[in-house]
């Protein structure tokens, strides 16, 4: 046992743990296109008949007309960078979400001779980009990583970008994926055009003059009215960001919310409930050059260092505080200061995130200090050991029927916990309880067990919705876990 005592000293103990860490988490969940997980590891994705890795649209419409055939369901698979269960083929949700092989609702389709995952990831590409109108069209399956480069190629870039670049830019306007800045909408809006290929092997393009209701109920659809194809998004001139970040209380957060939301383009809060501390970053476009003197390789260790002290804590939910207080003020990405940089740099956070269950809000703007006194509080009363550092963004009003963000804009709730499963589950709920009162309405790509009863009410479009997926998916052939759950009183699916 002598050679173990090495181990044991005090200072190489804490980085061994972190290493041997850093390997359990790195497994490779991506098989060739398709994930066989998703990026939580909770859903295992591939559980179907067959698997479908398309390249070319052709493959795609065989596919839709061979399940038409044999009575089979399709689920649409992205990058599997979704919590919720809607990359989950309906009635096979298995792996950590569900350990017994329980589906999550009712079946009411007629589709009912097993399924297909179709892999939208390698189906991916520039189509076509309009210099004048600074337009690009790529297929369904392109990456956001890859939207970036096609972009800069152009000279070209986004208003409105997630934290992350991995997922395809079908996956992320299907579930309502945004970015922050509340004088822009969320993904979709960018939206200008897509291509879509129904139950019904039917290519249906879309768009603000034709087929309007397909462009508006299916572009943020969860993958329920058939597979996008194409998507051409409305770009914007390449920019710099110069980005400010302070350190302040919430109470100072509270008192001034509406002026700190509109005190720049793009505003971001990165805070933790359980010690009050609220970092604000404020980013805005600039012509100055890159200057950003942030060491990547530090910001590395320093996350891998963060990931092994909020695993710690874990065990030790009570010493969350303290840890935490060190954490938001010692931590070189949390760090005060400021920097100039491209906008995908600005962004996105191109380092390694520690693996966690993730739930998200969007309460409208009018309710987001009452909202977010609400979750300090729970987490107050309820001793929740806050182990993560939350995140709050704000997003303009669209008209895209089951957005996050329809007619109202919206303050999104980003809550989060390191390791402790159980406490996540009840603190969702307490959270998704309370919010719901405010009119917060769930993120689709995110965990929440909100259904029908609750869901049709927060938006004014509900039925329209339904009604288009009856009328372009009639035998529910897309449909997926996430669906039977919140649609379980309109069967359609
Ligand atoms: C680390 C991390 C960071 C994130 N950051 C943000 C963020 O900053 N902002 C935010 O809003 N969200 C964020 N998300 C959530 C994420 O953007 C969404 O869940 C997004 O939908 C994932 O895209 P995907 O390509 O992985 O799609 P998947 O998860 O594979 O699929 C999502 C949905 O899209 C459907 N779909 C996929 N491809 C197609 C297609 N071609 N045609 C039709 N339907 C399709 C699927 O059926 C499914 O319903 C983050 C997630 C992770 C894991």
């Amino acid at each position: 046992m002598f050679f173990l005592a090495p181990c044991m000293n005090p200072t190489i103990f804490p980085i061994l743990l972190v290493v041997f860490y850093a390997i359990w988490q790195s497994g490779d969940r991506m098989d060739g296109c398709c994930p066989s997980w998703n990026w939580e590891r909770r859903h295992a994705l591939l559980n179907a008949d067959s698997t479908v890795r398309p390249a070319s649209l052709t493959n795609i419409t065989e596919c839709v007309q061979f399940a038409s055939a044999h009575n089979k369901r399709i689920t649409v698979l992205g990058s599997g960078h979704s919590w919720a269960d809607i990359t989950v083929p309906a009635d096979k949700k298995n792996g950590r979400g569900s350990t017994d092989g329980s589906s999550t609702g009712t079946s009411n389709s007629a589709v009912s001779n097993g399924s297909i995952v179709l892999c939208m990831r390698c189906y991916s590409g520039l189509v076509g980009v309009d210099r004048d109108k600074k337009q690009v069209t790529v297929l369904g399956g392109t990456t956001l990583a890859q939207l970036i480069t096609i972009l800069d190629e152009y000279d070209l870039a986004l208003d409105i970008f997630p934290s992350v670049n991995e997922q395809t830019i079908a996956g992320a306007i299907s579930s309502g994926t945004h970015g922050t800045g509340v004088t822009h909408g969320n993904m979709a809006t960018l939206v200008q055009s897509i291509e879509l290929v129904t139950a019904d092997g039917t290519v249906l393009t879309a768009s603000r003059s034709s087929n309007a209701d397909v462009l508006y109920g299916a572009t943020i659809g969860m993958g329920l009215f058939g597979i996008i194809t194409k998507v051409t998004l409305q770009a914007t001139e390449k920019f710099n960001v110069y980005e400010k970040k302070i350190l302040i209380s919430s109470d100072e957060l509270y008192a001034n919310l509406e002026g700190i939301v509109g005190s720049a383009e793009y505003v971001k809060l990165w805070h933790n409930e359980g010690t009050g501390q609220v970092c604000v970053f404020t980013s805005s476009r600039t012509t100055e050059p890159v200057r950003d003197n942030r060491n990547r390789v530090v910001q590395d260790i320093g996350l891998r260092i963060f990931e092994g002290l909020i695993y710690l804590v874990s065990f030790y939910p009570r010493s969350a505080k303290p840890v935490m207080y060190f954490l938001i003020h010692y931590l070189d990405a949390l760090k005060v200061g400021e920097r100039v940089s491209t906008w995908h740099d600005v962004f996105n956070i191109p380092h390694h995130i520690p693996v966690h269950p993730e739930t998200e809000y969007a309460v409208p703007l009018a309710n987001a200090t009452a909202a977010l006194r609400f979750v300090a509080q729970l987490v107050e009363e309820k001793e929740i050991g806050t182990n993560y550092i939350s995140e709050t963004r704000f997003v303009g009003a669209d008209e895209f029927w089951l957005s996050n963000d329809y007619g109202t804009p919206t303050c999104h709730i980003t809550l989060l916990l390191y390791n402790q499963e159980d406490v996540f589950q009840s603190y969702m709920q307490a959270v998704s309880d309370g919010l719901v009162t405010m009119g917060a309405r769930p993120h689709w790509g995110k965990m929440s067990k909100m259904t029908e009863a609750t869901l049709k009410h927060l938006y004014p479009k509900w039925d329209d919705f339904v009604a288009l997926k009856r009328r372009l998916d009639p035998s529910g052939r897309f449909c997926n876990s996430q669906a039977q759950q919140a649609f379980d009183e309109s069967n359609i699916c």
